[in-house]
């Protein structure tokens, strides 16, 4: 956070009537074990493809610590768009399963 209530020598009172207050946020990525799981990180983000997966699949990451406008409806409709994506395959892998196991289970 900084002031600029203060002249340039950064005394006191400057006398202006008004003073700009900047908030920065930050992820909190660092120390969790991302680099150990394999997950790449970039510029303190976390590095995912269009559908939200991270370098490592299966494990998917949204929200602030992904690159994009950091915003709650954001990191919201990024949830729909993950889960959508993994209901997909969920379905894929449940048809594929049925193809796979009907001629063993109509087998006389
Ligand atoms: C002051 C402020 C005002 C904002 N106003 C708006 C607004 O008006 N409109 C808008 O759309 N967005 C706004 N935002 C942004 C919005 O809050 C975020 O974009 C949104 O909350 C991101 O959701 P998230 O799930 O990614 O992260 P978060 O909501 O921050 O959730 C992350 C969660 O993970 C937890 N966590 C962190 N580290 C760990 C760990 N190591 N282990 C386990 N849990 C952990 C945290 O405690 C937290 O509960 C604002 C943000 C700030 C700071």
């Amino acid at each position: 956070m900084q002031s600029l209530d203060k002249d340039p020598q950064g005394n006191g009172n400057s006398g202006s009537r008004y003073s700009f207050i900047r908030v920065g946020v930050t992820t909190n990525i660092e120390g969790i074990g991302l680099e150990k799981a394999g997950i790449k990180t970039e510029k303190s983000k976390v590095v995912v493809d269009d559908f939200y997966q991270t370098s490592v699949p299966g494990i998917f990451a949204i929200g602030d610590i992904v690159h994009g406008p950091a915003l709650a409806h954001v990191a919201s409709a990024e949830g729909i768009i993950c889960v959508e994506k993994l209901q997909t395959w969920m379905f894929i892998r449940w048809i594929m399963e049925i193809f796979r196991l009907a001629p063993i289970l109509t087998r006389k």
